[in-house]
């Protein structure tokens, strides 16, 4: 019996966390496996972080708290962003969330109206599309290919934008591609959406810290200032602080915006714990060494994925500006014969392979909307790494 309305039935599960959950599975039973399929920091965050929370739980007084967070933390999130980003926003104006996962929730929940469409460029992180269409909306997926960069050209966007349209969905750095949108790229999709003022922005900044070479971040909202009063900016403390489990996003936008977004947390989890608000506020005020050590790191190790990846024949492969994965086309690998004699027939059938018989666990293209690639998170020691590029040198070798 199914239990599923046609709103649930509609998604899937978020396909990194199953493909992780496949790979630990097989490392539980005993065989050798590299999961670099999940993305978030091998490391822990900064001691600060725990203490911080440690000394919460002393203190006592856990009680719910104002559904937009407290009112320490979101003057701590306002510092942010004129500190960082050049950006004014009052207490107001910010929220925070379970993660920045429930901020896109609460977005679409309370925004989209049945049918309305929600730009989507491709390759994007796993989740937009289901998220929006949980809520009714119709996710509109725009390939960016790599010979674009993997980002979203003006004419693309004017061509996608329809009466329906109400959501554009932005990521920098991106999530699998590493791509980073300039200042420049950004004000020309600016000039267009200047011309559609129904269209509302969402720019996914999560990434902001992971950096791997000189290309600078710009945050969507100081790029494009004129469309302040239709813009969301979302960001977290998972990736830049090592705080994935921590469960902590945070958002700034219109007031009338964050206000509704209040209320869909009001009803829904009520308040972010206590705990993790007090651990995110030494993440965002204490020493920020720990971010530039971090980003350095995935830098040295993107660097040495990229030496090896440029030595397998047969696979493509543009280093990422930023975020902590390889995005690699596996294309030109269709049709080809595995040595248990199946074709790999796409992406999906490729990434299964490469985790049963090579013990490496990736995440296939398609759940990127991007049929044709794997990726792999650098987010690993560089033992793993070197080890991780061998495997796949070895099942690309293997292929007839
Ligand atoms: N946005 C992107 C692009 C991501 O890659 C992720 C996590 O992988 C998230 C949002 C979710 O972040 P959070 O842990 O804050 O929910």
């Amino acid at each position: 019996m199914s239990f599923e309305n046609r709103r649930a039935a509609g998604i899937k599960s978020s396909p990194s966390m199953a493909i992780a959950m496949a790979a630990k599975k097989l490392a539980s039973e005993g065989r050798d496996i590299i999961d670099l399929s999940l993305g978030e920091p091998d490391f822990e965050p900064p001691p600060h972080v725990a203490e911080a929370a440690v000394e919460a739980i002393r203190k006592g007084g856990i009680r719910y708290g104002a559904p937009a967070g407290m009112e320490s933390l979101r003057q701590a999130i306002v510092k942010k962003f004129k500190t960082e980003n050049g950006l004014d926003y009052s207490t107001d104006e910010v929220m925070v969330a379970n993660g920045a996962k429930q901020i896109l929730f609460d977005v679409f929940l309370a925004t989209l109206e049945a049918g309305d469409e929600v730009i989507i460029p491709t390759p994007c992180w796993v989740s937009y599309g289901d998220i929006v269409s949980l809520h009714g909306g119709t996710p509109v997926y725009l390939t960016c290919g790599a010979d674009a960069g993997f980002k979203l050209s003006a004419e693309q966007l004017e061509a996608a934008i329809t009466p329906k349209t109400r959501w554009l969905m932005l990521n920098s750095p991106s999530n699998p591609t590493g791509a980073i949108y300039s200042g420049e790229e950004y004000r020309k999709l600016a000039d267009v959406l200047a011309r559609h003022p129904r269209v509302l922005v969402v720019s996914d900044e999560i990434y902001e810290h992971v950096l791997l070479n000189d290309k600078p971040f710009v945050s969507f909202g100081k790029a494009c200032p004129q469309l302040r009063d239709r813009t969301l900016i979302v960001n977290g403390v998972s990736k830049a602080y090592a705080m994935t489990g921590w469960r902590l996003g945070y958002a700034a936008g219109p007031k009338a915006l964050i206000s509704t977004l209040n209320k869909m947390q009001s009803q829904s989890v009520s308040c972010v714990s206590p705990v993790a608000q007090a651990a995110a506020i030494a993440a965002l005020t204490g020493d920020q060494a720990f971010v530039g050590e971090g980003a350095r790191t995935f830098a040295r190790r993107a660097k040495i994925v990229a030496g090896r990846l440029a030595e397998i024949e047969g696979i493509d492969f543009i280093a990422p500006d930023g975020a902590f994965y390889a995005f690699i086309g596996v294309q030109r690998l269709m049709g080809r014969k595995t040595a248990e004699g199946d074709v790999l027939g796409d992406d999906t059938a490729f990434a299964a392979c490469l985790l049963q018989t090579f013990g490496l666990s990736s995440v296939p293209g398609a759940a990127f909307a991007a049929p044709g690639f794997i990726r792999l998170s650098i987010a690993a020691s560089e033992p793993e790494l070197e080890s991780a590029c061998e495997r796949l040198a070895n099942m690309v070798r293997s292929l007839k």
